[in-house]
């Protein structure tokens, strides 16, 4: 029994949501408009990526999921909620995603899920499941599928699921419906704005978000304590900001933001490492050697930052 596009598009929702997914959509793969590709490479070419040359490769299938996965149809987004329970209180000095297990590999899990079910319903379904690990305009893709908007701090948000969500896509060979074709009061999700709102430019720490919608990646206090393979370096030269309390990741311009109020809690595994973060100070991380830290952290988003950066964060915040 062949099903129709709205069928196949409920059954991929209904698995979603059995799978924990705060939200699901799906776009028409297809090159991204001009102006996305305009604001990407202004970015990159005044220098916003900082040390993260990856960004500045594979630019033709960043900018065309089609030139990514062979005969890509269909861009499915599914957006996988991570905010800890309302009333409990996130350990002082981590960003909220990095509580737990790695969101890479939490979020791939149920992906593959819903890819095999794709395959027992259709052989010839061809796909290929990323989240934040390839070139993915992620953000671009969930606007289009109907989730949301971007907003001025550059995340997404969502009116039904607020902004604590990480994005995971599904670019196949089906034809799969697009969301705002078959919903289309989803609409009104991508055409919500920030308004007159400016409190997350507002809440940046270091100068890092200038102006909205502009990251600058070599003030942003995340980039630094999280990805900057060079942040010894950078510290020493003074090309990285001075900052204090800030051990992995950095939440202002996500905190300070209205939206958090629609947050849906989120998955238990992103956060099963919260209650042990509490407990441990600037003194236990100082002394934690690295085979016991990748041990205790195996799979987490900690163990990819690596110990060598939150130590180095630490001592910089000391620093007068
Ligand atoms: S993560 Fe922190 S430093 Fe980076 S833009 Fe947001 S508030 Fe600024
Ligand atoms: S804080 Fe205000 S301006 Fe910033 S993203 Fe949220 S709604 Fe938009």
């Amino acid at each position: 029994m062949s099903l129709s596009g709205a069928e196949i598009y409920r059954l991929i929702e209904t698995r979603a949501q059995e799978l924990g997914f705060a939200d699901f959509g799906c776009a028409h793969a297809g090159e991204l408009p001009n102006c996305m590709q305009q604001h990407y490479m202004e970015a990159l070419a005044n220098g916003h990526f900082a040390n993260m040359e990856y960004l500045g490769r594979n630019l033709d299938k960043r900018f065309n999921p089609q030139l990514l996965v062979e005969g890509a149809r269909s861009v499915m987004v599914f957006l996988a909620p991570y905010s800890l329970p309302q009333g409990v209180h996130p350990p002082k000095g981590f960003a909220q995603f990095a509580l737990g297990e790695d969101y890479h590999i939490a979020i791939k899990e149920k992906l593959f899920a819903i890819m095999k079910e794709l395959l027992a319903h259709f052989p010839e379904f061809q796909g290929r499941a990323f989240t934040d690990s390839a070139p993915v305009m992620e953000r671009y893709w969930a606007t289009s599928a109907g989730l949301g908007w971007i907003g001025k701090n550059n995340f997404l948000i969502s009116r039904t699921c607020g902004i604590k969500n990480l994005i995971g896509v599904i670019i196949s060979n089906l034809e799969i419906p697009a969301t705002l074709d078959i919903l289309p009061d989803k609409h009104l999700q991508t055409t919500a704005s920030c308004g007159e709102c400016t409190r997350c430019l507002s809440a940046c720490p270091s100068g890092a978000l200038r102006r909205p919608f502009c990251t600058d990646a070599r003030k942003c206090i995340s980039y630094h304590t999280i990805e900057n393979r060079k942040l010894q370096e950078d510290i020493a030269s003074g090309a990285a900001p001075h900052f204090a309390g800030a051990i992995f990741g950095c939440d202002r311009c996500l905190d300070a933001c209205p939206w958090n109020s629609a947050n849906k809690t989120g998955w238990g595994v992103f956060h099963k490492n919260a209650e042990f973060l509490s407990g441990r100070n600037e003194e236990w991380w100082m002394g934690i050697p690295e085979n016991e830290f990748k041990k205790r952290f195996k799979d987490t988003s900690l163990l990819r930052g690596g110990l060598q950066n939150i130590k180095a964060s630490i001592q910089w915040g000391k620093k007068e």
